[in-house]
């Protein structure tokens, strides 16, 4: 099936592997799910596998998983991010894991490196002792920060605020001093669920997650499923490139009821506090509208029924197709604000899938083009007067967010852990001198390929704590 020429035969190999894998667990453990449950799962679990989906990962017990070890899957895919939201180490494109792993095995899952150790030597275990003890001291440098402004040298805040998704992300926000949640990714609470959640359920955690935040900013993101992000009881027509497919808003406008049902919630949670919704891959201004339509509709609903309405709405869209980089100046006219979706904007800029380990890594988001285009929608959001946070993955690690900085940025969403090292780099950065090197360099990289290095260069330079 592999020689098949037409990519669809193709994929249906997956399905084989997955129906194998199925059909291997039914008879060694009849009757039970693909993963294992509470009881059957030991402390501190580490799970090996060939390749996971996000809803996968989701159905072991968090409190006993510790890390998790993939062959295929790459930084920004999605079971990475779910991953790093639990904070369970994970490693992915680790050739053969599967062949080289017997079940009992101990393992040593470094999420840093990428790295895994096989039954480790007496050596390497005491050096990786010494290495979580370094790491705690960090911790603990990290928590002292928790309070100091979020500010560099010279002045310039720069808010970081959490993406979150799930109950358990909820104490991260004081536990990190985060300035609020910059991405509720809301899909997660319909990807572990068995059957489409209702109203009430969507609201109860709306809800809940604006308890928690506690007056701080949240924004929501409506439903993001579709391409990697599948609901189990959702029956979806086979796709060519789900990626590029019937997902995310494409679905919230043609299946209206969905949408209206979640905003419904959002508008109910949201009463008498602010409320803050986003629309994920718009492509275009008239999507962005008819989402915003929708609200308006349930707004006067609300006004109807007498029910409370919240005090402030804000509606804004993600950046993350690249048709919408052409249409920023109309976009910004009608939105409240944008949230720079870099993970999707750079898989389709680049043209290169972002779960695909093969191709993943192959173009550097430190590259001149990409900063080039993270530097206009900076520029366009600043003429217009209108806020912009950037909510993928790269505004996570210290030296991207410092070079973020030196663009225009002054406000990133990133995982829990990301907060202290990044705060860590930006309370010693400089932002007037970042813009001095950053923007020349961007605008005159003459055919470079990344300008990692020489930014690397001039943060160690200046002292800013950027190594990863
Ligand atoms: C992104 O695309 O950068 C993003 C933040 O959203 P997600 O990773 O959920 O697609
Ligand atoms: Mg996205």
């Amino acid at each position: 099936m592999q020689r098949q020429t037409d990519p669809y035969l193709r994929e249906r190999l997956h399905d084989l592997d997955d129906l194998a894998n199925r059909l291997l667990r039914e008879l060694t453990s009849p009757g039970k799910g693909m993963a294992p449950v509470a009881a059957e799962l030991p402390e501190n679990a580490i799970v090996v596998a060939r390749s996971m989906g996000p809803a996968a990962l989701l159905d072991y017990d968090r409190t006993k998983l510790r890390g998790l070890v993939l062959e295929e899957g790459s930084a920004s895919s999605h079971v990475a991010i779910v991953a790093r939201a639990l904070n369970i180490a994970a490693v992915g494109q680790i050739e053969n894991a599967t062949g080289l792993v017997e079940p009992g095995d101990a393992l040593i899952v470094d999420g840093v490196s990428g790295e895994i150790h096989v039954r480790p030597t007496g050596d390497v275990e005491r050096a990786y002792v010494d290495k979580v003890r370094f790491r705690a001291r960090k911790q603990e440098q990290y928590r002292a920060l928790r309070n100091a402004p979020s500010a560099t040298r010279d002045g310039a805040q720069v808010k970081l605020l959490l993406n979150a998704g799930l109950l358990v992300d909820l104490p991260h926000i004081k536990e990190t001093g985060a300035a609020g949640i910059g991405l509720f990714r809301t899909e997660l609470q319909f990807m572990v669920a068995s059957s489409m959640p209702k109203t009430a359920a969507q609201q109860a955690l709306y809800r809940a997650v604006l308890d928690a935040a506690d007056e701080k900013p949240v924004t929501f993101r409506t439903l993001d499923v579709g391409g990697d992000k599948i609901l189990p009881y959702m029956q979806a027509e086979p796709e060519e490139n789900p990626a590029l497919g019937w997902r995310a808003i494409r679905l919230g406008l043609d299946r209206p009821a969905l949408m209206r049902t979640q905003l419904r919630a959002l508008l109910n949670a949201g009463g008498g506090r602010d409320l803050r919704v986003m629309f994920p891959m718009v492509a275009c201004v008239s999507e962005f509208e008819a989402a915003s339509d929708i609200v308006q509709r349930e707004i006067a609903r609300l006004i109807k029924h007498d029910h409370p309405q919240p005090s402030s709405i804000a509606l804004g869209a993600m950046v993350e197709v690249p048709s919408l980089l052409f249409q920023l100046d109309e976009l910004l006219k009608r939105a409240d604000f944008i949230s720079v979706g870099s993970n999707d904007l750079m898989q389709f800029l680049f043209a290169s899938d972002r779960g695909n380990a093969r191709v993943s890594g192959r173009f550097d988001p430190m590259s001149p083009a990409f900063l080039r285009v993270l530097s206009h929608i900076a520029d366009r959001a600043k003429a217009a007067g209108k806020p912009v946070t950037l909510c993928g993955e790269i505004g996570a690690r210290p030296l991207e967010a410092m070079a973020l900085i030196g663009v225009g940025y002054r406000s990133l969403s990133m995982s829990p852990a990301s907060i202290g090292p990044v705060k860590a780099a930006l309370v010693e950065a400089d932002a007037a001198e970042l813009e001095a090197f950053v923007k020349p360099l961007v605008a005159n990289a003459d055919g470079a390929a990344s300008l990692r290095g020489a930014i690397e260069e001039f943060a160690v330079k200046r002292g800013l704590q950027v190594a990863p």
